[in-house]
């Protein structure tokens, strides 16, 4: 009760169903290994990696397999212990085809991690921590796969001020983060004290939405009693997982357009980064493996499972027993993942999920015209008027769309959800967007 009187959030947002009954309380298993891995060598935003390996050698699972190409870049690991049987052009859930590595793993390998010395990483400049967390290959586990190390570097003149832990995991059906909270805490808060205290940041604030209160207390129980590490409850809310929403709710701060929140002073990272930073300096362990939840009307067996990066999603899907009556296969959350047309992708470093909707669950509304009743606008967390992008993106105008800041949409879908004509607002804006950012690279 307390805990939901002192419970923040942001203005505006949407209240989708959660969905998330089916996988919350399942505890967190490991997939077994299959015998083939697909890893792109460009898996996060930024520069691929590239290959220090050779098609017919033998490699360690955790063993680097390619590095990174410039500082917007990381590295990448094997996820197995094998051989490297090809370089080559493969599907990429993105529906391209891009260069991977594909790993043959050892079928009479154990494919045990061995664990390496604990990294003093308080020892470490900021610099030499940095290229610590890029030679870990750690990448945003929320679904951007934005290179964690790019974060930690603060421009001159700039510092953080707060560490923001995103444990929010406000997309329905994804539990991941949930039962990651729940089962290792400590991992979380080692984290984040690794990350507060070489950024020099004051404070260290994990935000969790109170639909998982058993993981706030799991979180707390294991903060430092007079550390600078806090838990911060939040209202379930649609999209306070974003950046901006979860800053503004947490301490009522804007992140002014076009800006980014290191602007204001903060870093965010999500919980999985932090447990995954945790296995880096303690155990040596790079991310080679995260957990994914498996859910939906079209799996007969849901569940939160370790699955190594570069499993195909097929394996991962039988393995949770998808059923006959599967359609379609989301990569992510509903409202923000994408669509896979082949089941012969791999998980990335940034699956949260793979959903199996039915044709019943999923939700094609006919699309009527707008009747400006502005749900849309109270929908929208970052204050657009998402029926006239919707407008402007159709007729193609897009110097009014520039205009309107609609490369400030953060593609939430929350204006689609809410609106009750079933127009495709979001779809419409990614569209135009990318139209934009086309017409920018031309001209540049
Ligand atoms: S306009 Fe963009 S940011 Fe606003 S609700 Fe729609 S998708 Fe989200
Ligand atoms: S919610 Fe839909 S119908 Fe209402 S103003 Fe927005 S686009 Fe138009």
């Amino acid at each position: 009760m307390t805990q939901a009187r002192s419970a923040k959030s942001f203005s505006h947002g949407v209240h989708p169903a959660e969905h998330k009954q089916a996988s919350s309380a399942l505890p967190v298993e490991r997939m077994p290994f299959v015998s083939l891995y697909t890893l792109p060598l460009s898996m996060h935003l930024g520069a691929p990696s590239r290959p220090v390996v050779q098609a017919g050698d033998q490699v360690r699972r955790g063993q680097v397999l390619a590095e990174p190409s410039g500082f917007v870049s990381t590295t990448l690991h094997s996820p197995a212990t094998g051989r490297v049987v090809s370089m080559d052009l493969a599907r990429h859930p993105n529906g391209q085809y891009v260069p991977c590595m594909m790993i043959e793993a050892d079928p009479f390998d154990t494919q045990q991690f061995e664990p390496a010395e604990p990294i003093d990483w308080r020892a470490l400049p900021i610099d030499g921590f940095i290229e610590h967390v890029q030679r870990a290959g750690l990448v945003g586990m929320g679904g951007a796969a934005f290179p964690t190390h790019v974060k930690y570097k603060l421009p001159e003149g700039k510092r953080c001020q707060r560490l923001v832990i995103n444990g929010c995991e406000c997309e329905p059906f994804l539990t991941c983060d949930h039962r990651l909270m729940l089962e290792r805490p400590a991992a979380v808060v080692r984290g984040a004290e690794i990350v507060a205290s070489k950024l020099g940041a004051d404070s260290a604030t994990i935000g969790v939405e109170l639909n998982k209160s058993d993981a706030i207390a799991a979180v707390r129980h294991e903060l430092p009693a007079d550390g600078p590490i806090a838990v911060q409850p939040l209202k379930v809310k649609y999209p306070q997982g974003a950046e901006k929403m979860l800053i503004k709710a947490m301490f009522g701060v804007e992140v002014p357009a076009g800006k980014l929140p290191l602007d204001v002073d903060i870093v965010v990272n999500n919980v999985s980064t932090m447990a995954a930073i945790t296995d880096y300096f303690e155990r040596g362990q790079p991310l080679v493996e995260r957990i994914v939840t498996v859910a939906g009307p079209g799996v007969d067996r849901p569940a939160n499972l370790v699955v190594p990066i570069g499993t195909p999603v097929r394996e991962v899907l039988q393995y949770c027993k998808i059923n006959h009556e599967a359609r379609q296969v989301v990569m992510g959350g509903p409202m923000m993942g994408m669509p896979l047309a082949s089941l012969d992708v791999p998980v990335l470093k940034g699956t949260s999920g793979l959903l199996a909707f039915t044709e019943a669950a999923l939700n094609h509304p006919n699309e009527y015209a707008c009747i400006q009743c502005g749900r849309c606008l109270e929908a929208c967390g970052n204050l657009l008027n998402p029926s006239r992008l919707a407008r402007l993106a159709r007729a193609e105008l897009y110097d009014e769309l520039h205009q309107e800041h609609v490369l400030d949409c953060m593609e939430c879908g929350a204006c689609t959800f809410a609106c009750p004509s079933g127009v495709p607002v979001v779809h419409l804006i990614r569209a135009a967007k990318a139209t934009i950012r086309k017409r920018g690279s031309k001209d540049a």
